[in-house]
């Protein structure tokens, strides 16, 4: 039994029959770019995400770099963000000539609220937290701080679709918050598409102008924008999956509660536990696990693929040494030691539960 860590050859299989109807009516409207499909994917995400305005745009990162912009980051300002995340969260920031100033994560992988106290200067614009794996941040604490300093929040939600902490979700907790569509998330378009969602009118508006050329309408051009839009093909495939997104979310916790009921006992790994007023969505399932290496080239061998997100620091990667002043790997104990830790083990909805016993089989007889 062959155990893929995602399956997108399957999820096309599944709806084929459903996506190629709307589709071939999408094309067949001419109506390629821009148009009511769009529009009703905005409204499908504020409603699901309780929340004014969604702008849809042509990628989480994308968002990212807008969602800065949009809250004045320019050239020398500093962010605060974690070195642990997706090349993407940085490369924004590196985008708009700003300075990524790290924060160290805790145990759950995601920034800490002290770190970043200790890291606010003055040339502080943003605090950038990312809801890795799609667990969320400490978002009361970084809440408080961005009250106390006055600095705003822009939250990297790309992972973390539908999560919540203390009942709200996130991505509403900061001034904006900047979502991926990738097909490798959870909400999964067929090619590249993110969107961010804002309670601020003004900026919203703006974001509408930006992602298309600062075009107001056929003959006034407000300002110089981009092509940041998401395409209409995007978006009505999105707006059919949308519908399963509670679905999806569902099977994916289900998925992480028969890893719980499995390995619950296995001395040698830690599982990514909720704690109180945590709601996860398992965009990923990071395990820490003694001898990772050994661990993953054992699965791999038994046909379970495996990934590590992720192997470097971002502080250590080329992108950055060329650009920024060197930091040493020690002033990140966490991020440090969990690098060498974590692995990342399938969680996709479409796992079955016999895959998933196959894999925590595997597992513990590694450990044996
Ligand atoms: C996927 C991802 C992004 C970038 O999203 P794209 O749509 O691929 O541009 C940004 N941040 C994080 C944490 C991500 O996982």
């Amino acid at each position: 039994m062959k155990i893929p860590y995602i399956n997108l050859n399957l999820q096309w299989q599944k709806e084929k029959k459903q996506l190629l109807k709307v589709i071939d009516k999408t094309l067949a409207s001419g109506s390629w770019v821009g148009g009511a499909n769009i529009e009703k994917f905005e409204r499908n995400i504020c409603n699901f995400l309780k929340v004014k305005h969604c702008v849809a745009l042509n990628s989480g990162t994308d968002a990212l770099t807008l969602a800065l912009s949009l809250v004045n980051v320019k050239k020398g300002d500093e962010v605060i963000t974690p070195p642990n995340s997706f090349i993407a969260s940085t490369a924004a920031i590196a985008h708009l000539g700003a300075i990524p100033i790290f924060a160290d994560v805790k145990e759950d992988q995601n920034i800490d609220p002290e770190d970043i106290e200790k890291k606010i200067s003055k040339k502080t614009k943003a605090i950038m937290p990312v809801h890795l794996s799609g667990k969320p941040c400490k978002m009361e604490n970084i809440k408080i701080l961005s009250k106390k300093y006055n600095i705003p929040i822009i939250e990297d939600a790309a992972q973390a679709i539908g999560t919540k902490c203390n009942n709200k979700f996130v991505g509403t907790f900061g001034v904006i918050g900047c979502f991926s569509a990738h097909p490798l998330k959870n909400l999964n378009a067929i090619g590249d598409s993110g969107y961010i969602v804002t309670n601020n009118s003004r900026l919203a508006n703006k974001a509408k102008l930006l992602r298309n050329h600062g075009i107001e309408n056929r003959n006034n051009i407000k300002t110089f924008g981009y092509v940041s839009r998401m395409d209409n093909l995007q978006a009505v495939v999105l707006n059919e999956r949308f519908k399963k997104l509670k679905k999806i979310i569902f099977k994916r916790r289900k998925n992480a509660a028969l890893y719980f009921n499995y390995l619950n006992n296995l001395k040698s790994i830690k599982l990514p536990i909720e704690t109180k007023g945590e709601f996860s969505t398992y965009h990923t399932f990071v395990i820490k696990a003694e001898k990772r290496d050994q661990l993953k080239e054992y699965l791999n061998k038994k046909g379970i693929s495996t990934s590590i997100h992720y192997p470097y620091l971002i502080f250590e990667q080329e992108a950055y040494k060329k650009r920024y002043k060197k930091i040493n790997v020690n002033d990140y104990p966490i991020s440090k030691k969990l690098k060498k830790s974590i692995i990342t083990l399938p969680i996709n909805q479409f796992l079955k539960k016999n895959q998933i016993k196959k894999i925590c089989d595997e597992i513990i007889n590694f450990y044996k």
